[in-house]
């Protein structure tokens, strides 16, 4: 038997119980893994052990995978229409509805985001996620190929049978929407693999998942590690296709995996270092607010984060100084505290590892003009950190930091702005700022960024194709194109007349 994990929220913005299981959800059941280990899942505001959740094997992919696949050739998959596909999906964005201000309270306790943003954000996202694919789930269709009068010819796309789905710990509901959303309307089956580090509103959805409705064995998570559960489904022979979020060092992985496997489909929305381009006639208040926003927002542990500024030397000194006061009065602080801004990093490995770039930079010679150390001496806290006099080899200008960490590069024209700017193995998201829409549009345009905002950043629409060029990624989620992702055309010839 799994065991239940039970929290009261005492908090000033939340109040509430929670209470649920947090053995594997195989098969529409809880159960313990066949080596009956645990994971220990760590409050990162404490540094605390909050709970124990069942630690899946290989050998549990396995009995997932069967179960996924029953349900694929039984009670899902080609066996049920899309208007009830969509009636499911729709009652799980109903239950989700419900339940939003716990699973926003279960999310900030588990990875460290702030209340509010969990619920602004996070959990209103996930909502919207999964009541936009309801809505597609009834629409999905091939076409018919006009060929000869002696032939009908047509296209189906058909789901693809078992998928793998591996997400991080940075937006544990979300990223689990913006894969079960797709996959779900197209009528795959799931075996997913949250973070080690988050798994919480995960195990919360499996329950909403059976309230919904939806039959055992169409969706199945998996808690457990990357090195055990996340290789297994990779190399997993029955498993189709494999969807991964998380860095790019593991979407190699992922890769690798499959292609000695099974070569199974590959999608991968991997990491970035964004550029945020401010030139000389931006609206220097708003751009300093979207600065702040790009590269703060979560943490700074956002794919997206902005956290590469580019400011025209004209606007440079004034920028700088009004972006210092902005970050200077981001609250850090306990995450369910109402004026919190930002909380602790998500753990302790990250934690370590922010505060490892945070020397890189100091060594290199940067300079820290703000931050750079950490906050209070419980949990995993971290300054908003400000780096300026960077060169463009520093680690801190080429790899991501995932963490509260901006680095200020000064610039003087468009051409070179755009060379630095591309200058990275990473290609997800960039960020323009000025009044001048002409300059604006023909710079995003020549970004090599999957996204690319114009007096914005971190916009998200669940309409919105989102992911990456270069090594951050392959594959687009989000939007019509996620479903292109998990269906399978099928070209069907009809003779209606020819004599062999
Ligand atoms: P990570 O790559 O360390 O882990 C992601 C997931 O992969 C986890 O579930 C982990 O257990 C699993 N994993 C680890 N090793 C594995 C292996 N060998 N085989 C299979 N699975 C394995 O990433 P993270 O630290 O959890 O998340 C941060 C990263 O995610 C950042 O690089 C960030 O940019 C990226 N990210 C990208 C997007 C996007 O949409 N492009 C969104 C969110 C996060």
């Amino acid at each position: 038997m799994s065991q239940i994990f039970t929290h009261e929220f005492n908090t000033p913005v939340y109040k509430g119980k929670t209470s649920f299981h947090t053995g594997l959800y195989i098969n529409g059941k809880f159960v313990e893994g066949s080596d009956k280990t645990t994971i220990d899942i760590v409050n990162p505001a404490t540094g605390k052990v909050i709970a124990k959740v069942a630690e899946a094997t290989p050998k549990d992919v396995d009995i997932a995978v069967e179960a996924a696949q029953k349900a694929f050739d039984t009670t899902w998959g080609l066996n049920m229409g899309g208007s009830e596909r969509s009636r499911l999906l729709a009652k799980l964005a109903r239950l989700m509805e419900e339940h939003q201000e716990e699973l926003a309270a279960l999310e900030a306790l588990d990875n460290g985001k702030t209340f509010s943003w969990a619920m602004n954000a996070d959990t209103a996202v996930a909502i919207d996620t999964i009541r936009y694919y309801a809505g597609w789930a009834d629409k999905i269709h091939g076409q018919v190929q006009e060929t000869d009068e002696k032939k009908l010819t047509y296209s189906r796309h058909e789901p693809i049978g078992v998928v793998g789905q591996i997400i991080p710990w940075n937006f544990p509901l979300l990223m689990l929407t913006w894969k079960i959303g797709p996959a779900l309307a197209t009528g795959n089956c799931i075996v997913m693999k949250p973070s080690e580090f988050t798994p919480l509103t995960a195990l919360r959805m499996c329950e909403l998942i059976q309230e919904a409705g939806f039959p055992a064995g169409v969706f199945n998570l998996l808690t457990g590690y990357g090195s055990t559960v996340g290789a297994a489904i990779s190399s997993h022979m029955k498993i189709e296709k494999v969807a991964f979020t998380g860095s790019t060092m593991v979407g190699r992985k992922i890769m690798e995996a499959a292609a000695r496997s099974n070569l199974k489909n590959v999608t991968l929305e991997l990491g970035g270092k964004n550029p945020n381009i401010i030139f000389n006639d931006a609206d220097l208040d708003q751009a300093v607010n979207w600065a702040v926003h790009g590269s703060y927002w979560n943490h700074g542990q956002a794919c997206t984060a902005g956290s590469r500024i580019f400011v025209q030397s004209g606007i440079y000194d004034e920028f700088l100084a009004k972006f210092t006061d902005r970050c200077r009065s981001l609250k850090v602080g306990d995450p369910f505290a109402p004026d919190s801004y930002q909380g602790p990093q998500a753990s302790k490995a990250q934690y370590d590892r922010i505060m490892e770039f945070i020397q890189s930079g100091k060594d290199q010679g940067a300079t820290v003009h703000l931050g750079g150390d950490r906050n209070g001496t419980e949990g995993y806290y971290i300054n908003p950190t400000i780096f300026t006099n960077t060169t463009p080899d520093m680690k801190i200008v080429q790899e991501e930091i995932f963490g509260p960490v901006g680095v200020i590069i000064k610039f003087e024209d468009e051409e070179d702005v755009i060379r630095q700017a591309n200058d990275t193995l990473y290609g997800l998201a960039a960020a323009v700022f000025s009044q001048n829409i002409t300059r604006a549009i023909n710079t995003a345009h020549r970004l090599k960024a999957g996204t690319a905002w114009i007096n914005c950043v971190n916009q998200i629409h669940t309409n919105v194709p989102f992911g990456g060029f270069k090594q951050s990624g392959i594959g687009r989620e989000l939007g019509e194109y996620a479903l292109h992702n998990y269906t399978a055309v099928k070209a069907v010839q009809v003779n209606l007349g020819y004599v062999m």
